[in-house]
């Protein structure tokens, strides 16, 4: 915490404009907004999905994006109404689905992944190949000690195609899951393997070796 870029009134951010023009920009610090918090990222995964970003596939390409979902870093400030759950210094994630609204149809039955107001994270707005990064409390995951930022940053989002097969096996050693093939296919065996699964994918990728 002492160093000094964690104080700065500006911090860096990579953004794209149009088809793959990155710049490097410096950009203001300012509060979040009423049910945001501030992060300051510690690291970012990248992901197929940028491809929306990087190559213009958006409503307005020409206005400037942060790209990045795969997000873990530190809340630094929090929003009008974000608290008292998320706190200053909690570590957290955010992936490419940036936080139901609370209020549309979809959430209003629970459904809040179909939520009609939830903001892309790095498509719809700035994500997460930034020093500080801005996001709604409810698309916040808190990260627990023990997990390494720069290796598990990519759970926020291609660890979740990977886990979300999962819920229908009970949780039982042995059960068999498959999904779609899991580019980062090492965590993955990892968290399968601890969590005594048997995973299967059709990459063409050897199968996953188990250590037991
Ligand atoms: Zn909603
Ligand atoms: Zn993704």
């Amino acid at each position: 915490m002492n160093n000094p870029a964690h104080h700065a009134s500006t911090y860096r951010a990579f953004t794209v404009t149009g088809r793959q023009r990155f710049e490097l920009v410096e950009r203001v610090r300012r509060p979040p907004q009423p049910g945001q918090v501030r992060i300051r990222v510690e690291a970012c995964g990248i992901c197929h999905t940028d491809v929306l970003a990087v190559e213009g596939l958006r409503p307005d390409p020409s206005a400037p994006i942060v790209p990045g979902h795969e997000i873990i870093g530190v809340i630094e400030a929090i929003g009008e109404g974000a608290g008292p759950a998320w706190q200053v210094g909690d570590r957290v994630g955010v992936g490419f689905l940036g936080g139901q609204d609370n209020t549309c149809e979809s959430c209003r039955r629970g459904d809040y992944v179909n939520c009609s107001g939830q903001p892309q994270t790095g498509t719809a707005v700035d994500g997460g190949y930034a020093e500080v990064t801005y996001a709604r409390a409810t698309g916040l995951v808190r990260i627990p000690p023990g997990l390494d930022p720069l290796a598990d940053a990519p759970l926020l989002c291609a660890g979740l195609t990977m886990y979300t097969p999962e819920p229908p096996c009970d949780d039982s050693a042995g059960q068999r899951s498959s999904s779609p093939p899991p580019p980062p296919g090492h965590r993955c065996r990892r968290w399968s393997r601890d969590s005594a699964h048997e995973a299967s994918w059709s990459s063409s990728e050897p199968p996953p070796t188990r250590s037991r």
